[in-house]
């Protein structure tokens, strides 16, 4: 396996290998871009079929964290960690410890949080051996999941979406198809049924499918049926590459706007969705709530909720401003966003567009 030519390696800092024998430990964090500062982003567990898929994630995931945390002004840089196995059955407390310690080899390059297969409880036990964890703030309702914010941030992009799409301010009556009710999908679903949408999900667990119709009277749905429903708008909220060739050609939405990280199988599948005319809503800047959240409990001090949720409002802003710079230059909307990111973060290539256009 090839790591310095790795078609996702994109100019990573740094990317560190760990394995602890006694608690069984195999993990890899990467840290993509330290510019604006130290490197954050969640510690994924996931029974990863292979180390190539591992690491595929771990570097997709830090680069994307660099580009969200930039987008969202954050004063943070790029990183990720995986650890390889299944959550449900391998996630022991000396194996969360030996992570603490692997991120402590680091020195602060890299903070941790929560992500899929991680809990809060969890990076308390991580927090046993590292200072360098965030995500568990005492006394705050949250305990400091970022799920919720998460959630609000995206329900905020998507009502932006629906603005540019359909020029309308209220979501009463909008179809939105959800697929993955977990933490972050049912908390939106909430947010949309409290706004007058109608709800349809999926999920490959059946319990969390019940949960959304029993709770809030949503539409179950096959989560393979999701991609040919006839609804407004698709918000994916499980995992990444799910915007491929044979999803898009099969959607009949006009927009999409979710929280799942890397939805687009490729760079090139902005371009098939916007010729398709859906207009698509930048994935790391509709969910940088949760990051936008952990931002303010590192920063120590008294966490104030009202000022994160008035930065998690400027996600709307940003999409517009996205959307509207995507309809002038004719770009698609995902580039355009990695144009602001890279701009803000310092990429070389943007520097040296930057400098070409000031000479
Ligand atoms: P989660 O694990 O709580 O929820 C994901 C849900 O998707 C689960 O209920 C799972 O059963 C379901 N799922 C998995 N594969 C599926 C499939 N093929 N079809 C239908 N459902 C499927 O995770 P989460 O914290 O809600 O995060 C959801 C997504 O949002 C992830 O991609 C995550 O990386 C991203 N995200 C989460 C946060 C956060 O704060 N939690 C922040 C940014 C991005």
């Amino acid at each position: 396996m090839s790591i310095f030519s790795h078609s996702a390696y994109d100019k990573h800092e740094q990317v560190a290998f760990y394995q602890d024998a006694k608690s069984g430990l195999k993990a890899i964090i990467a840290v993509h871009n330290t510019n604006l500062g130290p490197s954050l982003g969640g510690c994924r567990m996931w029974p990863y079929a292979d180390d190539g898929e591992a690491l595929e994630d771990v570097l997709r995931l830090s680069r994307g964290m660099t580009y969200k945390s930039a987008m969202a002004g954050l004063k943070l840089g790029g990183g990720k960690a995986v650890i390889i196995g299944d959550p449900r059955k391998d996630k022991t407390p000396e194996l969360l410890r030996a992570m603490g310690e692997f991120i402590n080899t680091l020195g602060g390059r890299y903070i941790t949080a929560e992500d899929s297969g991680t809990s809060v409880a969890d990076m308390k036990v991580i927090g046993e051996t590292t200072e360098f964890v965030s995500g568990l703030v005492e006394g705050i309702e949250t305990g400091g999941d970022p799920s919720p914010s998460t959630a609000y941030g995206v329900f905020v992009g998507l009502k932006a979406t629906a603005r540019h799409r359909w020029g309308r301010d209220d979501l009463q009556g909008l179809k939105v198809s959800i697929q993955g009710v977990g933490n972050v999908g049912f908390r939106l679903a909430k947010l949309l049924k409290d706004a007058g949408a109608e709800i349809y999900v999926t999920d490959i667990f059946q319990d969390n499918i019940d949960r959304a119709v029993n709770e809030l009277g949503a539409t179950a749905v096959g989560s393979d049926e999701i991609f040919d429903l006839d609804v407004d708008l698709f918000a994916p909220c499980a995992m990444g590459a799910i915007l491929n060739d044979d999803t898009i050609a099969r959607l009949k939405v006009g927009a999409i706007a979710g929280a799942a990280n890397n939805q687009l199988a490729e760079e090139r599948h902005a371009a098939v969705l916007r010729e398709k005319g859906i207009l698509y809503a930048p994935d790391y800047v509709v969910n940088a709530g949760g990051i936008i959240d952990v931002y303010y409990q590192q920063q120590g001090g008294d966490y104030d909720p009202l000022q994160v949720k008035a930065h998690i409002d400027r996600i709307g802003d940003t999409m517009q401003e996205i959307f509207e710079r995507a309809g002038e230059t004719g770009e698609t909307t995902a580039h355009v966003a990695d144009r602001i990111a890279e701009e803000r973060f310092g990429h070389e290539d943007a520097v040296k567009k930057t400098d070409t256009a000031a000479a």
